[in-house]
């Protein structure tokens, strides 16, 4: 899957993809209530924040302004209020109509995403994992393990589960951070926490700088027309804890940020992509309108489960040409087939 990933997004920076992809989307393709959902996660260079992980990176400033430049142009970029009221009217969207979405609130998206999203007036949703906006409440658990792994120098083993993993040099750490966040992935939360517990302490890890929006930077962006949705509490896969702490995440999310900014929209983004029939539910009981979750395809919203809304993701290696052929009416059908782009956390 990911070699067929690579080759994809090789192919996609030649001329004749690009004339292809062109061509093929300038096909009278029918469309009726299509929405395009973009996922974004960290705007920034690989030289800044390298506490962070950067496989968060979507785009670089540059990239992302000039992602945000052809979309105004060439698209119909609109709210998530946009959407919810096509949803409630039966009205539908306007042709080409694309939301650009934020995962995890990373600080980063004050200060590279946002201006570019003013310039070209395009509405966005961030979506916001409230325990992190505190200022006592350390980083994300994936990139306290990239820094305290990836980047710590001292050398020796690092037992995980059963295994242990060299931290001899660059190479091994990299292939070991690599290995220890997959790991870390299968366990169920509470598992998970003890074990990331134990990697900071037996590398000695403690420093953790801010990595995601505050309360006050929040307020201050939802003031200038950000809209802020519930992202959980603490970021769990919400398949991997039990309904009940599922159903607290979601509602305590939203009600932190009613308390915190003063409204908040019934819709919601699944921490990392994952959700059941039983999480979709507790959104549908709670009186949720719109789910995102991270399945790669476009909406038609005369048939799409609007809990279970698919994104685009973007990442930082992903060609324009490929973001644009993803965004073709006819990725509605194709979607399975193109291989997936999804970053890791
Ligand atoms: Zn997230």
């Amino acid at each position: 899957m990911k070699i067929a990933g690579k080759a994809i997004k090789k192919a996609a920076q030649t001329s004749l993809f690009r004339f292809f992809a062109s061509s093929f989307e300038k096909l009278p393709w029918p469309e009726s209530n299509v929405l395009r959902v973009l996922t974004y996660h960290r705007i920034a260079t690989k030289n800044e924040r390298l506490d962070l992980d950067p496989s968060l990176i979507s785009a670089s400033p540059e990239s992302f302004d000039r992602q945000m430049e052809w979309i105004s142009r060439d698209f119909n970029p609109v709210s998530l209020a946009n959407v919810i009221e096509a949803m409630k009217s039966g009205n539908g969207l306007s042709k080409r109509s694309v939301l650009v979405t934020f995962d995890d609130a990373y600080l980063d998206f004050m200060f590279h995403a946002w201006p570019s999203l003013v310039k070209y007036n395009i509405p966005v949703a961030l979506f916001v994992p409230t325990d992190f906006c505190s200022a006592e409440t350390s980083s994300f658990w994936w990139d306290q393990i990239h820094d305290a792994v990836n980047n710590q120098s001292n050398g020796g083993r690092l037992r995980v589960g059963q295994r242990e993993f060299s931290l001899d040099n660059a190479k091994t750490r990299k292939r070991t951070t690599k290995a220890v966040k997959s790991y870390l992935k299968s366990l169920d939360h509470h598992q998970l926490q003890q074990e990331v517990g134990s990697i900071l302490e037996q590398v000695g890890y403690t420093k953790s700088k801010r990595s995601v929006l505050d309360w006050g930077q929040l307020k201050a962006l939802s003031d200038q027309g950000v809209d802020l949705v519930p992202h959980t509490q603490s970021h769990p896969l919400l398949t991997r804890v039990h309904a009940s702490v599922a159903r607290e995440e979601i509602i305590n999310s939203r009600r932190c940020l009613n308390e915190k900014i003063g409204k908040v929209l019934p819709a919601f983004a699944y921490p990392s992509g994952y959700y059941n029939e039983e999480v979709v539910n507790i959104l549908r009981d709670e009186g949720f309108k719109v789910g995102f979750t991270t399945v790669r395809g476009v909406n038609d919203l005369e048939v799409t489960d609007n809990l279970k809304l698919r994104r685009i993701n973007i990442g930082a290696e992903t060609p324009d040409a490929l973001i644009r052929l993803q965004m073709c009416p006819a990725n509605l059908k194709t979607q399975s087939k193109i291989a997936s782009q999804f970053p890791s956390v």
